[in-house]
């Protein structure tokens, strides 16, 4: 028996095969994995902690493929205006002012927010990154993080300094917070670095074994110019710069045709569905269904709380198999049981990162949901309430290797009233700054 353990007790468990059993779940603390699942693990076993899940299902931790954690920051900030219009007028002037304690506060408050509906794992595109690592250290959480590169609009100098920052964040920090912590270099779009640059940040990743991530194929804006400047899809003036390899992962993939699709799953790089963004940026349905048909590996994100306006992964889930029966146009398209794939195992594979399944040996990281409120009753079926019905906040604890963050829905490694504080603070300052 691990000598230092964790016992989550009395619950139903999600298995990797879409069965719910009774059982409890016996996690090594130490080396933060799943040492034993099965029934009545309590009687026989004398742990280090339990934790109570009775009433409640125990499920992999959610994984949000895609977000910028700090924009919590500038909920609410602007809405109701397509991507182009929203990002040059109202969010890049705001993120301009934007210094290292704002990006400090806001990804804290973004971590609170995970945590509380049960998000273990995340991968975030942004800037001032030893700030976003440091705050996923103190939090506990798993997360793959970068440095988004932008270079048009920049002089070579300037353009250059950026791609470099990326690739110094993304090999210094590799590894760090116990291995929690794994990095990206992170080209904004294929629109916003230019050519030469792009290809040359995504062969110095891969040299060094580093994926790349970027939005892609997220508006027609953008694929537009691409088509008629290089006669080419999207996907494969990606491809043709390298970024699709097997660890390489794709914000969007909205307006993707069938040859892409048949691309990425030769290719078998990932791409992240974000349908509250794309739907509130009007940017498009991305063909899910088919994406997986094709064997692609489908992860889900939120994108930025500016474009969502929340973390919350349940309504990504919700929102990802509404919004693919009407894209497919068929009822049956992204499946409740496809959708929580998505949200857990989906996820850490698109991220190359532990997790994602509740199994012997595999990661603890772990979300335990509470099955007593008024909207989960009946519960027929737990795997379609997880997609259909349950909301972040019916969360009661919160995992990751091993550890646990939140316990009866008090988070334990952050003081959740001074971070919901401060970042209120620095935004109103960041928002008068900018205006
Ligand atoms: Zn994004």
């Amino acid at each position: 028996m691990a000598s230092d353990t964790l016992l989550v007790s009395g619950g139903r468990v999600l298995r990797p095969d879409s069965d719910v059993v009774e059982a409890d779940v016996l996690v090594d603390r130490e080396d933060g994995r799943i040492v034993e699942i099965g029934p009545d693990l309590a009687t026989d076993r004398d742990a280090d902690e339990t934790l109570d899940a009775s009433g409640g299902i125990v499920m992999p931790g959610l994984v949000n493929a895609h977000t910028h954690a700090a924009m919590t920051l500038l909920r609410g900030y602007a809405d109701d205006k397509p991507l182009d219009a929203w990002l040059r007028e109202d969010i890049w002037p705001a993120e301009a002012e934007l210094t290292a304690e704002d990006v400090r506060a806001g990804t804290e408050l973004g971590l609170v927010e995970m945590i509380r509906s049960g998000t273990t794992t995340f991968a975030d595109m942004y800037f001032h990154v030893p700030e976003v690592v440091a705050a996923v250290d103190e939090a506990g959480m798993r997360a793959r993080v970068g440095h988004g590169v932008v270079t048009v609009g920049k002089d070579e100098e300037a353009a250059r300094a950026d791609v470099r920052e990326s690739l110094d964040v993304a090999r210094e920090y590799d590894g760090a917070a116990d291995g929690r912590i794994r990095t990206a270099v992170m080209p904004h779009s294929l629109t916003t670095v230019d050519e030469p640059l792009l290809r040359e940040a995504v062969a110095e990743a891969h040299a060094d074994g580093i994926p790349v991530h970027t939005h892609a194929n997220e508006t027609r804006d953008e694929v537009e110019p691409i088509v008629a400047e290089r006669s080419e899809r999207p996907l494969a003036y990606a491809d043709d710069v390298g970024l699709l390899s097997e660890a390489d992962f794709l914000a969007h993939g909205v307006h993707v045709d069938e040859t892409e699709i048949d691309l990425l799953a030769e290719r078998e790089a990932a791409v992240v569905h974000c349908p509250a963004s794309n739907m509130k940026l009007a940017s498009g349905i991305a063909p899910v269904q088919d994406l997986l048909d094709a064997g692609v590996t489908v992860a889900l994100g939120t994108d930025g709380a500016a474009s969502n306006n929340d973390l919350d992964l349940f309504d990504e889930l919700r929102d990802a198999a509404m919004l693919g029966k009407l894209g497919a146009d068929d009822a049956s398209a992204v499946p409740a049981e496809a959708a929580v794939t998505m949200a857990t195992r989906g996820g850490a594979e698109a991220l190359s990162l532990p997790g994602g399944r509740v199994e012997v040996g595999a990661a603890a990281d772990l979300a335990v949901v509470d099955f007593d409120a008024p909207h989960l009753a009946p519960a027929h079926d737990p795997v379609s309430h997880l997609a259909y019905a349950v909301r972040g906040s019916d969360v009661r604890h919160t995992i990751c290797d091993g550890q646990v963050l939140m316990r009866d829905r008090e988070i334990l490694t952050l003081d959740e009233d001074e971070v919901v504080e401060t970042a209120r603070r620095r935004a109103v300052d960041l928002v008068a700054r900018a205006e």
